[in-house]
């Protein structure tokens, strides 16, 4: 059983590779950001207090985003997590290592994915593009004002992590700008190796 973080930016492919890892290794995605929206379209108490927070593009308390976690570890593991948007912050990143060392499991990599900025807002407006043309919505947050605050938060809030998780011997980096089959085996050569 492998555990493992998807780091990186919005729009860096985080839950594409988490889906892909879903399906090849039976790995399960844990992803709050996909919490929270089943929580808003659901209508929940908590889904009506974080759903301007996510538009905006703002990160949600820790406090909410742990407890989602929290729940998840406690049940089936499969062939290990994938945590996919958590942690974003270096609180969360120390709720985690605790709450894995309650179950008796370890981290095992930290995997950034690396990307740039002009890249990311192709990506995230393409997606809002696609999702439009096929007939769907797009996400509320993904937008040019929203993605400023998202890239922003991500500067300001996350990417400490990576010096966090390279001090733990954790970090594996990533080259997030290839094609989606060459990241996912730069990624399959980490997990394998
Ligand atoms: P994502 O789908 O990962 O891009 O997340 C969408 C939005 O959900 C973010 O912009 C935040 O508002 C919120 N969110 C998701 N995960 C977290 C987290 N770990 N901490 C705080 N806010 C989060």
């Amino acid at each position: 059983m492998t555990h493992i973080i998807l780091l990186g930016p919005p729009g860096a492919g985080k839950g594409t590779q988490a889906q892909m890892l879903v399906e090849d290794r039976n790995m399960i995605q844990l992803s709050t950001g996909d919490m929270l929206r089943e929580a808003k379209d659901s209508g929940t108490e908590m889904g009506k207090i974080v759903a301007d927070v996510m538009a905006r593009g703002d990160l949600v308390t820790d406090e909410i985003v742990i407890g989602l976690i929290r729940e998840k570890l406690e049940g089936d593991k499969a062939g290990g997590f994938i945590f996919d948007g958590f942690p974003r912050t270096l609180a969360q990143a120390d709720a985690l290592a605790e709450l894995m060392a309650e179950q008796e499991e370890v981290l095992d990599h930290a995997i950034e994915l690396q990307v740039n900025d002009g890249v990311l807002v192709d990506r995230i407006v393409g997606r809002a593009a696609d999702a439009l043309a096929a007939g769907g919505t797009a996400r509320a947050d993904d937008n040019a004002e929203s993605l400023k605050i998202r890239l922003m938060a991500y500067y300001k809030q996350t990417s400490p992590l990576i010096g966090y998780y390279h001090a733990k011997g954790l970090l594996k980096g990533v080259d997030g700008l290839g094609t989606m089959e060459g990241v996912k085996a730069e990624i399959a050569s980490v997990l394998d190796d």
